[in-house]
């Protein structure tokens, strides 16, 4: 079978399409009981780090990344799945501790599969792929801390124009919310707003330091994908008792700030985990994902890739590059 596969390159890693002996699947996981065609994978920040050796998130070569994929069972010894369902995997460190989904095949433990979901095609699943369940996920947490759209104000979504951002202003804005998107990308103004955007800001504007650990209350709430010196600035402009669902780190991991956001105006810090979530929240996130992500707008954010065209990708979205998702085709 053939896999992206990444090998250690004097200090760093270098990636390669290889014909490898598909046994080699079951020797990396041997309590894994289904094996699985992959049909797509998706490109994340989390790819893009691991391509590039980044962050130590993987620890044995050879290595296969791919942190998401769609398939059909092809082998199963586990009683919730036969050849030829449908199936989705997202997180449980696949593609980081265990062989990922830039391989035609991949083996895993069927715990960590879900249905693919009846309205979504494998095509559509991976262009949400671990970015969009990510976005549903934040949207959840902010809701069950008591955001809703009939709430007079905006919601904010950094790092917009990014994967889990593109699906978050899409889903907040089909429900109803009203979407404030941050990029720093000028050109991508016009695409957040086809996604349902009703204010643009500059990233430049939310990225200075203030001096005021409070400043007025501009926000609902946030689903933030860039953390850093940004989230620091956010957590002071959040409406009393409002929440951030803090997603990632595209703009550093670093977290200066003080805990009047908290003790004066109630504001929540919901940190979202996509890799490790639990059973029943993944099929219940991916249920609403399939019901309100505009299909026509998640095609139109979709951009398809290769396996050997992944090295150039993924230094791109570690730069910011790259505009909404990525989906990985597999040969064959
Ligand atoms: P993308 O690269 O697709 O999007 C990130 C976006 O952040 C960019 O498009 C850019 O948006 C913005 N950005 C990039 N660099 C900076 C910077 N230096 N300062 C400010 N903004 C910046 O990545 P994803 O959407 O796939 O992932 C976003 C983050 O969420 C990553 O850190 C990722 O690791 C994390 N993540 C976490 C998960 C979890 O379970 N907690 C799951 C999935 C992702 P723009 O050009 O619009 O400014």
């Amino acid at each position: 079978m053939k896999a992206l596969m990444l090998e250690e390159a004097g200090k760093g890693v270098k990636a390669e399409l290889k014909d490898i002996d598909e046994a080699q699947l079951t020797e990396r996981l041997p309590d894994g009981d289904v094996t699985v065609r992959v049909t797509y994978s998706t490109l994340n920040y989390k790819d893009g780090m691991i391509l590039n050796g980044i962050g130590r998130l993987v620890r044995q070569y050879p290595h296969v990344p791919g942190i998401d994929f769609a398939g059909e069972v092809e082998k199963s010894e586990h009683p919730d799945f036969k050849p030829g369902d449908p199936v989705i995997l997202t997180g449980w460190r696949v593609g980081e501790a265990h062989w990922g989904g830039y391989a035609e095949k991949a083996r895993v433990k069927g715990e960590w599969l879900v249905p693919l979901p009846e309205a979504l095609t494998f095509a559509r699943a991976m262009a949400l792929g671990t970015a969009g369940f990510t976005a549903m996920l934040a949207i959840m947490a902010l809701e069950e801390h008591g955001l809703e759209p009939s709430q007079q104000g905006q919601v904010l979504v950094t790092g917009a124009a990014g994967g889990v951002g593109s699906v978050a202003v899409s889903v907040l804005a089909r429900m109803g919310y009203s979407v404030a998107a941050v990029t720093g990308r000028q050109e991508t103004h016009d695409y957040l707003r086809a996604l349902g955007a009703s204010e643009i800001i500059d990233r430049s504007e939310l990225n200075a330091p203030s001096d005021k650990p409070l400043e007025r209350e501009r926000w609902l709430g946030c689903v933030d994908a860039v953390g850093g010196g940004m989230l620091a600035r956010v957590l002071g402009q959040i409406a009393y008792r409002g929440s951030v669902a803090a997603v990632g780190l595209a703009g550093g991991n670093a977290l200066n700030t003080t805990v009047l956001p908290f003790l004066l105006r109630g504001v929540n810090l919901l940190g979202i985990d996509s890799v490790m979530c639990p059973k029943a929240e993944r099929a219940e996130a991916w249920r609403r994902l399939a019901e309100t992500m505009p299909m026509d707008k998640l095609d139109a954010i979709t951009q398809r890739a290769r396996l050997e065209g992944l090295p150039d990708l993924s230094k791109q979205i570690l730069e910011g590059r790259i505009q909404g998702r990525v989906v990985v085709e597999m040969p064959g």
